[in-house]
């Protein structure tokens, strides 16, 4: 007997970034997706993020770019100064130069602005479902295909995509070796209205603030009515279970950037609601594909915020896997592991940038004093240079 379209459909476990994104790029080559999501609803909760012009070029592509736009603000670059002195070391250009550059603008966005933009086209092909309200459990495969255990019955697919984000469930159902660790370090997270942010850090670009054990990022988004703000400290995880946010209290918080500046800290004092991530961090794994099941985004290879790539990466995991599925006959079984080796190496060392960079932004004594000489004797070609590997990604390459 035949099966039915939607048993035939691509299963796409979550229907965050990575989720939804696979569904555009399936959706765009006429292929059914069927995308199973936990939540019974999207909250706008969340904060800002930034995409470089490896994930615009694919968004432009998609028809997403015309979407978030209006929302999104267009980065002129980002300022990079000291946080214990409010020196100004360096700007990366990523306005006019860097739109030249690399053919795509580097954009700011809220979290749920792009996710709405997202869920958009994804509805706009005709072969897209979500099921909110499914909490993908378990999965079984043969060769007829995979089927998954939600929390709402069985649903049959020809294969399934793990979307599932960093705490992934059903990574642990694949032998990938994933060895997690808390990094040592907390992100704090809030948004503050654009008008109570200091006068002199207003505009369409990113702040980098570099200070002992701690750094401090802040830029605009939602058209530019909001500053999201992201303070990093290093600190304990409270040994609070798995799972991302939690509230933070700016009592604790503030006091680590009393040492720093006036202008920066003026930032942190300004917030009064913060959510904190604890940061982790996960080797690259062993393999993440199994037959006509594989994983994508944070769920395969996540990435610390310091490159501000980890949705970037799920991005161009979407767009690698179509392209991939494309060169095999739209066969699962054939696609999935040229897709994990396509992609395993650049998420590793994205991976490995991004650790090195969040090393470089807490530096002390003599190695901060170093690191500040370089950054201001830096040209902007050097600079800019610095990114090429990561922002002039393309597709096919
Ligand atoms: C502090 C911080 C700052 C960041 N800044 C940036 C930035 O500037 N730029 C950038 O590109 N990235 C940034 N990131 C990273 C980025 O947010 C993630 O890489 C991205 O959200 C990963 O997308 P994902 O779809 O793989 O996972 P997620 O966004 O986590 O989505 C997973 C989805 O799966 C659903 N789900 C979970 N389990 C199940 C299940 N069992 N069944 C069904 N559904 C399930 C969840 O509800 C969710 O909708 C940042 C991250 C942090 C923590």
């Amino acid at each position: 007997m035949s099966k039915s379209a939607s048993e035939n459909a691509f299963l796409i476990a979550g229907g965050g970034i990575a989720g939804l994104a696979t569904s555009i790029a399936l959706g765009r080559m006429g292929l059914a997706v069927r995308v199973l999501e936990r939540v019974e609803a999207f909250s706008d909760e969340g904060a800002g993020i930034q995409l470089g012009p490896n994930a615009t070029k694919i968004l432009d592509q998609w028809g997403v770019l015309d979407r978030l736009e209006k929302k999104a603000v267009r980065s002129e670059g980002i300022a990079i100064g000291d946080g214990m002195t409010g020196e100004h070391l360096a700007t990366v250009p990523f306005g006019k130069t860097g739109l030249e550059r690399y053919g795509a603008p580097f954009l700011l966005v809220h979290r749920s602005d792009l996710h709405d933009a997202l869920l958009d086209v994804a509805r706009s092909y005709s072969g897209f479902e979500i099921k909110m309200d499914h909490e993908a459990l378990s999965f079984k495969q043969s060769t007829a295909g995979v089927a998954v255990t939600t929390n709402k019955g069985e649903i049959e697919g020809r294969a399934l995509i793990v979307a599932d984000g960093f705490w992934s469930r059903l990574r642990n159902d694949i032998d990938t070796g994933a060895a997690l660790s808390f990094v040592g370090r907390m992100a704090w997270r809030s948004l503050i209205k654009a008008s109570d942010m200091p006068e002199p850090l207003h505009g369409p670009w990113t702040g980098l603030w570099l200070g002992k054990g701690a750094h401090l990022v802040h830029y605009p988004v939602c058209g530019g009515d909001k500053i999201n703000i992201v303070a990093v400290i290093a600190d304990r995880w409270g040994g609070r279970s798995e799972g991302w946010s939690h509230e933070g209290d700016a009592g604790f918080l503030v006091p680590h950037f009393d040492a720093w500046n006036d202008l920066p800290a003026q930032v942190v004092r300004t917030a009064e609601t913060w959510r904190v991530w604890p940061l982790f961090k996960m080797s690259p794994l062993r393999a993440w594909t199994q037959g006509a099941i594989t994983l994508i985004g944070d769920a395969a290879h996540p990435v610390l915020p310091f490159l501000a790539q980890g949705g970037g990466m799920a991005i161009e995991d979407a767009a690698v896997l179509a392209k991939t599925l494309e060169d095999y006959d739209e066969d699962p079984w054939q696609a999935f592991q040229p897709f994990e080796a396509a992609r395993i190496e650049r998420t590793a060392r994205t991976s490995f940038e991004s650790r090195r960079m969040g090393n470089t932004y807490h530096m002390g004594g003599v190695m901060r004093l170093a690191r500040n000489l370089v950054l201001k004797n830096r040209s902007t070609e050097a600079l800019l240079k610095r990114f090429d590997w990561l922002y002039e990604f393309q597709v096919d390459k």
